[in-house]
């Protein structure tokens, strides 16, 4: 065994071996993989094998298609046989929802280059003798879909890794990481030592326990998952081809050829989560837990309905395996906070469909610096200190029961709710608000009317919160209305290096004292890291405002560059509170309640002070992010509620009225505002957004500055537009293909309905090849049909932005 190598990944999985794998493949040949038992000893061994590239987020879709391309690959180089079955997949409805959902998935596959479509019952049992397709609308085909040998596709990337110069330890326990001063690593293991400068968590099933070893909480919860696999069938052995993988969307469960048998998979209802405190050592290799019939009962009955042959086919065996689920669903990836050289790669709940895509991306991430493109969605950084094992636990079950539900744009999942609180949430209660979660936090998202029930009905389509949030938009835009935004992040940073230090973080020129300027980060690529507002307080003193969910995100990037700089670096998020008035009373007010002067010249926009108001010590930021005249007011915690209630209160003769997330979404589309995690992603250039224009390009030096002046003199085959749609009852959510006549001309990013301009509005990027043609020749995908839009040149709402600087 090695006694240095340059990297250690834990864990022989799929995913463990995927890495080890792409590591090579990337350049890195001083990488090792430690197994404790044999590889695929984990969840690996017993999976079903199935992939598909069907996933809600763009980019872990796009991954998972890039992962099944590998599998030729290492089979080519390592002439182990992946036991590959291409066999395509369908995913079936027997719901008008679903159909619905299915029509409009199949256009979002556009956009991400999936090769998909629709086909009716008759191909559907054309495809699949067995299935009863008499309550079957119709199914989404892909034919990049099927399973393979879980034993032969893990061997086959652990031996193209060895190949390129890996070596694998199989029998060989880890069990302790010891942090050394410099930011490497000892891996203790039971047959010596091996020191390191990066390792990788891989440990699947015992991710928990190798992350404790680091000090790492790893939020993640194993369940229980049943599957089925039946004797032969005289039908299935008569075939000419393979049944193909079928996800039964409505019914909760896939099935695909095995033998002249098939294997049955269900997603039951009532999920059991296992070993909540931990993955015993003694488990793993051929473990199997023990079958619990009574809980998947109903499911298979659904199973035998589906399938009729299945119920005399006779079970020839059930197997019940654990598998690990973050809160989401998705992956753990990525750099912890606080623990240098200490890399995550796991929660990977789908190991065939996302292995490689999760290696390639962590790979880049370790040898590059970054990932190639957006991986937010699979962060672990996305996760915070909120992220509790009980929360884990709840959400995690939460995620496993919901797993084929039908997910609407609007929805919001109430496991582990409420987790934290502002100190707003009884008067927001009291407002009657309808709440989400971000980042572990309840916000406002819209008011429903006094006596009604705060909920939203999940929809594709306009929902019942479209006519309350009407009304909060236009009191914003004629009065005044207020906001609890107390999720927003909020950093201080200061100390006698801070100028020198933002300078360089920042690509945009540094505020003088009292004001505030946009302040875009940016990757040495010139991607896009961050669209953050910097605010100076005093010479040294710097508060950054932005995405509250991103707080991990940001801090993790701050801590990153931070090293020989002498600046503190706090997130004050949750001790500071912040409400934001909006609209044209919004000076009115605060000049009845504020200690000093707040016309345009004491307070002008983008200024930054420190005021009372009322007798609570704020910052005031006189901000837009609705495009009228308006203040962001931060304020300690422990005040928030009693300047709430003053505000209100003075605000009574305004007509002052609250506003949560939806309507400040909807102002902000008719501003033609973007957003990060939208419009605004490391997969963009500044330059391609209009970002550009907060970008300083004289600066001495900045980070991404060399690839941010390319940016601005090179042709972009894509820019960043604003477009309104002829649509009645639905408006466009995010990654729809825009369309020039009948030529795919780009994708939606965000929209809403723009309510006191009376349009529906999107965001999205489009080929600039398209950007001088006739403008009546474009269309959009709303929901499942194709809408008339045009790019319009301008913000729909005071494009000049008088409003917001009156
Ligand atoms: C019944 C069932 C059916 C499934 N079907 C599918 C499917 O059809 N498609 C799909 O994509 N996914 C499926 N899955 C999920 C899939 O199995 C997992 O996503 C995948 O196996 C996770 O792989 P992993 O490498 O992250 O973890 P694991 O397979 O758990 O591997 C972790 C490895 O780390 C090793 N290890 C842990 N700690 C140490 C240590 N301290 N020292 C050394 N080694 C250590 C373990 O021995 C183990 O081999 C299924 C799961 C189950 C249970």
């Amino acid at each position: 065994m090695k006694e240095h190598a340059r990297v250690v990944v834990i864990g022989g999985g799929i995913v463990g071996a995927a890495m080890l794998y792409h590591l090579t493949k990337l350049g890195w040949s001083d990488v090792v993989l430690v197994e404790r038992k044999q590889l695929t000893a984990g969840s690996t061994w017993h999976a079903a094998g199935g992939f598909h590239s069907m996933n809600s987020d763009p980019n872990v879709a796009r991954l998972q298609a890039y992962a099944i391309s590998v599998y030729k690959e290492v089979e080519e180089i390592s002439g182990q046989d992946v036991g590959m079955h291409l066999t395509g997949g369908i995913s079936i409805a027997a719901t008008t929802e679903r159909w619905e959902v299915l029509r409009y998935e199949k256009e979002r596959h556009k956009v991400l280059g999936i090769d998909s479509h629709l086909i009716g019952p008759e191909e559907i049992k054309k495809l699949c003798p067995i299935i009863d397709t008499k309550d079957v609308i119709g199914g989404l085909y892909d034919a990049n879909e099927g399973h393979l040998d879980p034993y032969g596709s893990t061997h086959a990337l652990a031996k193209s890794a060895r190949k390129a110069g890996a070596e694998v330890y199989l029998n060989t326990m880890v069990e302790d990481l010891v942090h050394k001063a410099d930011g490497t690593w000892t891996v203790v293991t039971d047959k010596g030592n091996i020191q390191c400068e990066h390792v990788v968590n891989a440990a699947g099933l015992w991710a928990r326990e190798v992350g404790q070893m680091a000090g790492v909480h790893v939020p993640i919860v194993p369940m229980e998952h049943h599957y089925l696999l039946t004797g032969d069938i005289d039908e299935i052995a008569e075939l000419d081809s393979e049944l193909p993988l079928i996800l039964d969307l409505d019914g909760e469960m896939y099935l695909r050829q095995e033998q002249n048998g098939v294997l049955l998979g269900v997603y039951e209802r009532h999920s059991t989560p296992w070993s909540v405190d931990g993955t015993s050592w003694d488990y793993g290799e051929s473990d199997l837990l023990e079958p619990r019939l009574d809980r998947i009962e109903s499911e298979l009955l659904r199973g035998f309905e589906r399938y009729p042959l299945l119920a005399d086919a006779g079970i020839r065996r059930i197997i019940n395996g654990p598998f690990t689920f973050a809160p989401d669903g998705n992956p753990l990836i990525g750099p912890v906070r606080g623990v240098q050289n200490y890399w995550s790669c796991c929660g990977v709940m789908a190991g065939f469909s996302q292995g490689s895509g999760v290696a390639l991306a962590l790979a880049q991430w370790m040898i590059d610096g970054e990932p190639e493109g957006d991986v937010f969605a699979m962060d672990v950084n996305r996760f915070g200190a909120y992220a509790t094992k009980k929360y884990a636990i709840e959400k995690g079950k939460e995620f496993y029961q919901n797993r084929f539900l039908l997910l609407c744009p609007n929805d919001e999942w109430p496991a582990a709710r409420p987790n934290k609180v502002s100190a707003l949430h009884d008067r927001l209660q009291q407002a009657n608000a309808v709440f989400g979660a971000s980042f572990g936090l309840e916000i406002p998202l819209w008011f429903a009317p006094q006596g009604s029930e705060p909920t939203e009905v999940p929809s594709f389509r306009r929902s019942n919160s479209h006519d309350p949030v009407g009304e909060e938009c236009r009191a914003v835009r004629d009065s005044v209305g207020i906001l609890d935004s107390s999720s927003i992040a909020k950093y201080e940073i200061s100390g006698p290096d801070a100028v020198s230090y933002m300078d360089y973080l920042f690509a945009s020129r540094l505020p003088d004292v009292g004001r505030i300027r946009m302040g875009p980060l940016l990757l040495p690529s010139g991607q896009l890291k961050g669209d953050l507002t910097v605010m100076r307080l005093a010479d040294d003193r710097f508060m950054i405002t932005g995405s509250g969910y991103l707080q991990d995100f940001h801090m993790l990037w701050f801590e990153q560059n931070s090293a020989g700089k002498n600046v503190r670096i706090v997130n004050r998020t949750d001790e500071l509170s912040a409400i934001a008035i909006a609209g044209p009373e919004s000076r009115a007010l605060l000049s009845l309640v504020a200690s000093v002067d707040v016309d345009n010249d004491s307070m002008p926009f983008m200024s930054a002070q420190s005021v009372n108001v009322g007798i609570a010590p704020c910052l005031i930021a006189r901000l837009s992010f609705t495009g009228e005249l308006g203040y962001e007011i931060y304020v300690p915690t422990v005040y928030a509620r009693s300047l709430y209630d003053r505000l209100l209160e003075v605000g009574d003769k305004f007509g002052i009225r609250a506003f949560g997330i939806r309507a400040l979404v909807s102002l902000g589309k008719e501003k033609s505002f973007g957003i990060w995690s939208r419009e605004f992603t490391p997969d963009y250039t500044p330059a391609m957004c209009g970002l550009d224009r907060f970008i300083d390009y004289g600066k001495a030096d900045f980070i991404g500055r060399d690839a941010a002046l390319a940016d601005r003199d090179a042709d972009h085959d894509h820019k960043l537009v604003t477009l309104e749609i002829d649509s009645s009852d639905a408006d466009a959510w995010g990654y729809e293909p825009i369309w020039f006549k009948d030529e795919y001309a780009g994708f939606v990013t965000s929209g809403a309905y723009g309510h006191t301009v009376n349009k529906s509005l999107a965001l999205g990027y489009v080929k600039t090849q398209f950007l001088d043609s006739s403008n009546d020749e474009f269309s959009v995908h709303v929901v499942d049909e194709r809408r008339p839009a045009v790019i319009i040149p301008e913000a729909s709402y005071d494009p000049s932005g008088s409003r917001m600087r009156s």
